[in-house]
């Protein structure tokens, strides 16, 4: 099926089960990243809207709640069946409005569609305890309830698994949800709520609403009938969220900015590493949370290292997502570019060495998307504006360091914490560096860690709570203690 016949693209947002935009509201236009062409315009909803979607995913919670988890686990099983079955259409959704490789907007979906299975599953697990009691006449018991209405606000790198990793755990958890997705791909969040809806999943507990982000989430904060909020995107706009949160006191989950180290050690398979490295650094052309940011190298084999990543990164495909052989696609939107291309006239003026790369791609096929060469540079330190940020792009700085406490230190020296990787055969070395890293996720010689059955998160300013594993159910959960005399 192609995916104009698929009935997937969709202009309104769901609400309650309803397809609500309509002239009274403006529209926004969606662009292709590789070309800047439009593939459809959406309605921008607003506070009033959010107002009715809060409301109607309150109603819809009392008789979803109350279902098993098994009866709420076949639901969402048929939703997880049509998305595995229309992921070639998804996928091209992905790519159309996002820019990645086909390949990797399929192996989102799939990733995507495990959260719904796992949870699917995992809430069956839900248990709750019996305390010996302190008294003889009482009798003590903890019970776990879910949390409520809840709201997500997901951002673009991942527009179809950032919705299922908050959404899956929350529906099992007997949880409604309304979603607010990025504005740059709206149509991954409208397609999947199409699916929801021919899966049966009762109006109103999965809402998504797309519009004006300030009034948005401004709207699902002031609400107390809102009762967890959870977030995925940059660290200022989640403390933003987390002060609007204040007021009515929700449970948070903040998934924010990283700056992750991945540390090369002597004794690494130094072959791995570069595998690694190419995954971590350049999947989705640099732009997740997860990807290295900040590559140490140990000084015996930072050559050996530079010059195999080099041949390496040169044989990266870059193109159209949806050409076969693609590996790279473009950024997100041209302010993405400018941020390239500041870390980069940064780093080169405080003495790094471009080794491969470091401008726009050049070409036809190229001038009308946001197509950046994967770079790497050498000779990075730390008076560069990379070693600190987060540059959400394919550019590889190469640090270069002496000893596992220099690297320990640098490694940490950044207000974020989410992941870290490192590359080591020493077993000593391997405990103590995972131990030290102040990261929420280590990969040990490898550069993909993120799986649905894991607790994905970070700690200082990358964010609180985790999403996947069992920890991502309970954060759906409240725990309720129950005291009775006998
Ligand atoms: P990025 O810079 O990567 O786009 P953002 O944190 O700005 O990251 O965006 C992530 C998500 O947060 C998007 O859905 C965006 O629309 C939303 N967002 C941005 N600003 C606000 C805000 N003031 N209130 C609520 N949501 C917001």
């Amino acid at each position: 099926m192609s995916l104009v016949s698929s009935g997937l693209i969709r202009q309104k947002s769901y609400i309650n089960g309803k397809w609500i935009g309509d002239d009274s509201h403006s529209l926004v236009t969606i662009t292709n990243p590789a070309n800047s062409e439009e593939i459809t315009q959406v309605y921008q909803l607003g506070k009033n809207e959010t107002q009715t979607a809060i409301e109607q995913a309150s109603k819809a919670l009392s008789p979803w709640k109350k279902l098993t988890a098994s009866e709420r686990a076949s639901v969402l099983m048929q939703w997880y069946e049509l998305i595995v079955k229309n992921t070639d259409e998804l996928a091209e959704l992905i790519t159309l409005e996002q820019g990645k490789p086909l390949a990797e907007s399929k192996g989102e979906i799939t990733y995507a569609a495990s959260f719904i299975r796992w949870y699917s599953e995992e809430a069956k697990r839900v248990y709750g305890e019996v305390i010996t009691p302190h008294q003889s006449d009482k009798r003590l018991m903890v019970v776990k309830q879910p949390v409520g209405v809840t709201a997500a606000i997901t951002p673009w790198n991942f527009p179809a698994a950032m919705i299922t990793r908050k959404a899956a755990a929350a529906l099992a958890a007997g949880c409604t949800m309304i979603v607010k997705p990025a504005p740059d791909t709206p149509l991954t969040a409208l397609a999947m709520a199409e699916l929801a809806d021919r899966a049966g999943i009762p109006a109103g507990v999965f809402n998504v609403i797309c519009g004006d982000a300030k009034q948005i989430g401004e709207t699902l904060c002031d609400n107390p009938i809102v009762r967890k909020l959870s977030f995925t995107g940059s660290t200022p706009v989640g403390r933003l969220l987390m002060a609007q949160s204040a007021k009515t006191l929700k449970k948070l989950s903040l998934e924010l900015g990283g700056n992750a180290p991945f540390i090369v050690f002597n004794d690494a398979d130094i072959d791995a590493a570069v595998a690694g490295a190419i995954l971590c650094k350049f999947r989705n052309a640099g732009q997740t949370c997860v990807c290295a940011n900040r590559l140490y190298i140990q000084a015996d084999v930072y050559d050996e290292f530079a010059q195999k990543l080099k041949l390496a990164v040169e044989k990266l495909n870059v193109g159209h997502g949806n050409v076969e052989g693609i590996d790279v696609g473009p950024l997100i939107n041209s302010v993405a570019i400018d941020k390239v291309e500041k870390h980069i006239a940064d780093a080169l003026s405080f003495g790094g060495e471009l080794l491969t790369g470091g401008t726009r791609q050049h070409g036809e096929q190229f001038e009308q998307g946001n197509f950046f060469e994967p770079t790497i540079i050498k000779n990075a330190n730390n008076k560069m504006l990379i070693a600190h940020e987060e540059t959400f792009g394919p550019v590889a700085p190469l640090f270069k360091f002496d000893t596992v406490e220099d690297v320990i230190k640098q490694a940490n020296e950044t207000e974020f914490g989410l992941a870290a990787y490192f590359f080591a055969r020493d077993i000593s070395t391997v405990w103590q560096v995972s131990e030290a890293l102040e990261y929420g996720m280590v990969g040990v010689n490898t550069g993909i860690i993120s799986t649905e059955v894991a607790p994905f998160g970070g700690v200082k300013s990358s964010g609180l709570g985790r999403e996947g594993g069992h920890q991502g159910l309970s954060e759906y959960l409240e725990t309720k203690y129950i005291c009775m005399s006998i």
